[in-house]
């Protein structure tokens, strides 16, 4: 079987003023252009776990995730392209939303789970399909080693050194990849971190059972805007400033903090003049979809 997508991910410069006052090259990573749906680092992290399922046998993939989880629509594409079946455990009681549309336009079985059963995961999956020899456990969020394997994958396809990596993150896979990635090549590449969550030093435990080798990173843990999907009108005011002056469409939940935390960094002198730094676009833009009435239009 050929679990594979042609990977599409250019690095393009991103100019502005501000950069330009500060003397900064930033570049994006256009992630979010890998697949409309299987978008950013949710193919990343979905590769070798599908690969790892395909080679056990197992052709029914079995994942979890909130209502607005890009991760449960991502698995639902990756499942129907690829000739897997698909369930989804959705934390909470049964509602229907744009996200859970494209998941169950793709095929997926979707079965609501109230939080507390929802807690424990293997529980659920030994509940459901104990008996199932095709099923196959996939992690919240796509976060595993495999996961990790797949993101690594990222800094072979960078045409030139950074100073700076941005990204944002969730479960921390992404941000364990990329700098394993970077270890592999012996970049001195800094990797900024930007928790899309409360309490993201929590994330270093998580981050650092995924390295590869120890690693220095840095965490900028003040970007949550009160936690994990929550918004201020300054964020939203920045996304729309940002995707009117770009073309580039970014969410709320994790690329629009992160690219917050960069320029708010850069308006505040972190950066040395002259640095060049690297923005991750994780993909995820239909987490927008979930938020319209934040916008006010
Ligand atoms: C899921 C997601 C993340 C978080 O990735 P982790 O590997 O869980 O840290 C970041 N950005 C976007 C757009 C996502 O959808």
């Amino acid at each position: 079987m050929d679990l594979s997508l042609d990977i599409y991910s250019p690095v393009q410069p991103l100019q502005n003023q501000l950069f330009a006052d500060k003397g900064l090259q930033v570049y994006i990573k256009r992630d979010d252009l890998i697949h409309p749906i299987i978008s950013g680092n949710k193919w990343r992290k979905l590769k070798y776990t599908l690969q790892e399922a395909n080679r056990q046998g197992k052709h029914h993939l079995v994942t979890f995730g909130g209502a607005y989880s890009n991760h449960l629509m991502a698995t639902a594409a990756a499942a129907a392209k690829f000739g897997f079946k698909a369930t989804g455990f959705v934390r909470g009681e049964e509602v229907s939303n744009d996200t859970l549309f494209m998941c169950r336009l793709h095929g997926m079985q979707l079965i609501f789970t109230d939080r507390e059963s929802y807690r424990d995961k293997h529980t659920l999956f030994e509940k459901h399909f104990g008996n199932d020899t095709n099923a196959f456990f996939i992690d919240e969020g796509g976060a595993s080693i495999e996961g990790a394997q797949g993101v690594a994958e990222l800094i072979d396809e960078l045409p030139q050194t950074y100073d700076h990596i941005f990204c944002a993150c969730g479960t921390g896979t992404t941000a364990a990849g990329i700098i394993n990635g970077l270890t592999t090549h012996g970049s001195p590449t800094a990797f900024n971190g930007v928790p899309a969550l409360k309490g993201g030093d929590f994330l270093r435990e998580d981050i650092d059972k995924m390295l590869t080798t120890p690693a220095d990173y840095v965490l900028h843990t003040g970007y949550h805007f009160g936690g994990y999907g929550k918004t201020t009108p300054d964020l939203i005011d920045f996304i729309k400033k940002f995707i009117a002056e770009t073309g580039i469409l970014i969410d709320p939940v994790y690329t629009g903090k992160m690219l917050y935390a960069l320029y708010d960094l850069a308006a505040k002198d972190h950066f040395a003049r002259g640095s060049k730094i690297l923005v991750i676009h994780t993909g995820g833009v239909w987490g927008l979809l979930g938020m319209k009435e934040k916008f006010g239009f």
